[in-house]
């Protein structure tokens, strides 16, 4: 039988990667993000293989979130995979310099922003006693760095929410993964350093960082295992990395 995922942050980096394994796997899906021109083009490239709603809303703002998910057809409504992805680092800075809204952004998309889209998308994976989400969490989240105390901090968070998940919904029949990637090259830089393109690329130059793809390849995988088996939590580097600010670079 078809099954539906829910992408958010499908309008780029590792969430359309994710659509676009999941879509060549036959899997139905709503794809989400703010940028709705980007959805539309994800869709038409999409539809040609399966079925695919759009979603335009702030993870930040539960209202938003409750309306646009709650506005899916009812043949949209059992949702199989919900993959929590929607998130960013914003700004790089010592914790008695930071940024007040860049603070708020971490900690009402990364965090209120994961919670918000489960509480809507969990009620009917317990009536159903089925249902798998990913939590898209960092080795931010293993180890904090210089600079990144407030980042750091929100993706901890979805770690213990993603233990908390999986002590809760289990005895419900649904599946908890946690993946937590090292350094993938996506807008993820660029949006980090405010659209400072140069010092964004600078952070992927001198190795061969991970890219979106491989940690889509992780998160297919954990959902097509075996219904006896989860994988509950995977941690990911480059080949090159061996700890959030450790890269050994050849130049
Ligand atoms: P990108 O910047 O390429 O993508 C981020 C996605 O999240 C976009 O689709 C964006 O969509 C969406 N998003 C961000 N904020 C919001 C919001 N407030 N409301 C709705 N959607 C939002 O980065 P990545 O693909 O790299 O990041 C995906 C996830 O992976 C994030 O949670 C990130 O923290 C995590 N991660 C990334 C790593 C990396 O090195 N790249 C390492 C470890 C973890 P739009 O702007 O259209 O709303």
């Amino acid at each position: 039988m078809k099954k539906i995922a829910l992408i958010t942050g499908a309008s780029s980096g590792i969430g359309k990667a994710t659509a676009l394994k999941f879509a060549h796997r036959g899997y139905d899906l709503i794809l989400c993000g703010r940028r709705e021109e980007r959805l539309i083009e994800l869709k038409n490239e999409l539809s040609t293989y399966v079925n695919i709603e759009t979603l335009v809303f702030d993870v930040r703002n539960n209202a938003e979130v409750n309306s646009a998910i709650n506005s899916l057809p009812n043949n949209w409504k059992a949702i199989d995979v919900l993959v929590n992805n929607a998130g960013n680092a914003h700004g790089h800075s010592s914790i008695d310099t930071g940024d007040i809204v860049d603070w708020d952004a971490m900690i009402d998309g990364n965090v209120k922003g994961l919670l918000y889209v489960s509480k809507v998308v969990i009620p009917q994976m317990v009536d159903r006693k089925s249902g798998h989400i990913i939590n898209l969490s960092s080795i931010a989240g293993k180890q904090t760095y210089e600079n990144g105390a407030v980042y750091c901090a929100s993706k901890k968070a979805v770690e213990a929410i993603s233990e908390g998940m999986r002590l809760d919904l289990t005895k419900h029949g649904i599946k908890i993964t946690n993946v937590a990637p090292g350094a993938v090259s996506t807008e993820f830089s660029e949006v980090r350093f405010k659209g400072d393109v140069k010092k964004a690329n600078s952070i992927y130059e001198g190795y061969e960082p991970l890219l979106a793809e491989d940690i889509a390849d992780v998160i297919l995988y954990a959902v097509s295992a075996p219904n006896r088996v989860t994988i509950a939590d995977v941690t990911v580097y480059a080949k090159a990395q061996s700890a959030p600010t450790t890269i050994y670079k050849n130049n």
